[in-house]
């Protein structure tokens, strides 16, 4: 793992307190000093306080939160010792590979537990009696209202990750029942964002006398950023798209699309070029959703194309340029989506497109980061001799998407899986193929 920008040279993890063993996790995924937030967390935490992190992913949150609960689990070993509730899939994930690197070496168990996967193996998981879970609310509540013998009233840690998501994705009410069937003898983290009113709330029911600590990552990496914008006609946003893909081929590309439709027919467009893009979005299933990651992730495909679903939370260090195809309707998005690139001290890019359409979204933009961006400078010659074959490729993908629609609606008249997907689109396009052959 690369040097985090906000880590702190002087300080080591041994002198915050953290014991030989996670030291030596440590170094072994190379992180030489803490970050800001768990030079700040770790010796609070350590103390046994609770404690509230200000923090956003990239700060290095995780590991603040999960060095004391595996530090006070190699103390007192014990099953269900600690609960992890996140807002959604991919964090659970993350979270989990995390705990399960500092903490593989001491045989630690960690179980995610999240919606969109199999109840039943779940529950065979859960039988099995891991250290740590890590979970979404809502699947949560489910087992620990219908999974015979599963219960966390010897639960020692509850750790409220991104507790702002959490609440603004209605799991309000879930989080309050889990609060009532865990120990109330429990440390608390309750890390967020934002300090929401919501979040306060939160914070009031559930922890006891906490520590703040708080860093502000949101700006930092603002100057190894370059943002940029680039005004265009609206049918003219494919063309420019595969400009700056070709232009700059080689690099790592996240490209932001409003709907899942569009996220759909984008990816089609460019596989239809021969570029490779990968989809991702809320309408995938879960395991779809972690194939395309990995294979973003593994480098295996160079073009991710998402909805805002992946604008916040997911760590993919390796992002170089984003891509506003479609402009954030939040301006808040655009700090979340811009945020995945120039992470951990890396340089990289934003390009916002801009239509005639957009100008006063853009503007709140503008506003929002207090700043005004540069033009993306392009020659309109270089971009506009590829219009005829782009304008073609979207008409096929227009088409795919038409039979993998109608296809869709027949497996769900039959009862079958519902899910879209490229792989099922290009075998529709292999058959479109064919069809035309024979007219
Ligand atoms: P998080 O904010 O927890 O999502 O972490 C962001 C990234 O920083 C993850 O890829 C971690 O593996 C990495 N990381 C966490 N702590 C450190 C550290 N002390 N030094 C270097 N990288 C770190």
């Amino acid at each position: 793992m690369e040097q985090n920008v906000n880590c702190d040279e002087d300080v080591s993890f041994k002198d915050l307190g953290v014991s030989d063993v996670l030291c030596e996790a440590c170094a072994a995924l190379k992180w030489k000093t803490p970050t800001k937030i768990q030079k700040e967390a770790i010796p609070v935490a350590l103390q046994g306080k609770d404690v509230v992190g200000l923090a956003e992913t990239g700060s290095g949150k995780t590991a603040a939160f999960a060095i004391p609960i595996l530090q006070a689990l190699l103390d007192h070993p014990q099953r269900y010792f600690a609960l992890i509730l996140t807002p959604t899939r991919e964090l659970a994930y993350q979270i989990s590979e995390q705990f399960e690197a500092l903490g593989g070496g001491m045989g630690v168990k960690t179980a995610v537990i999240v919606g969109g996967m199999d109840m039943m193996s779940q529950a065979l998981t859960l039988a099995k009696k891991p250290h740590i879970l890590i979970a979404t609310p809502g699947r949560l509540l489910d087992h620990l209202s219908n999974t015979k013998g599963f219960n966390l009233k010897a639960l020692k840690f509850l750790v409220m990750d991104e507790a702002d998501r959490i609440l603004n994705m209605d799991f309000e009410v879930e989080v309050d029942k889990i609060l009532k069937v865990i120990p109330r003898e429990r440390n608390t983290y309750l890390f967020s964002a934002t300090m929401t009113k919501k979040v306060q709330k939160l914070q009031r029911a559930s922890l006891k006398d906490p520590v703040k600590v708080e860093v502000s990552n949101k700006y930092k990496t603002v100057d190894k950023l370059q943002q940029y914008y680039l005004f265009i006609p609206v049918r003219f946003k494919d063309v420019y798209l595969i400009h700056l893909l070709n232009e700059m081929a080689g690099n790592s590309f996240m490209v932001f699309c409003s709907t899942c439709n569009n996220t759909m027919s984008t990816a089609l467009m460019l596989r239809n070029l021969g570029l490779a893009a990968v989809p991702l979005h809320g309408q995938m299933s879960q395991n779809k959703r972690l194939a395309a990651l990995t294979k973003f992730r593994a480098k295996n495909r160079s073009i991710l194309i998402s909805t805002d679903v992946a604008s916040r939370g997911l760590d993919i260090p390796h992002v170089d340029v984003v891509i506003n195809f479609d402009i954030p309707t939040h301006s808040k998005d655009y700090i979340h989506r811009v945020g995945r690139t120039a992470r951990a001290g890396r340089s990289g890019v934003a390009i916002t497109f801009v239509t005639q359409y957009d100008v006063e979204l853009y503007q709140r933009i503008e506003f929002l980061i207090d700043k005004k961006l540069p033009l993306y400078k392009t020659e309109e010659s270089d971009v506009m001799c590829m219009q005829e074959r782009v304008s073609e490729a979207r008409r096929i993908a227009n088409r795919e998407m038409k039979d993998l629609n109608e296809k869709k609606g027949k497996r769900k008249k039959g009862g079958g899986d519902d899910e879209d997907d490229t792989e099922d689109a290009i075998g529709v396009r292999k058959r479109l193929k064919g069809k035309n052959k024979k007219k």
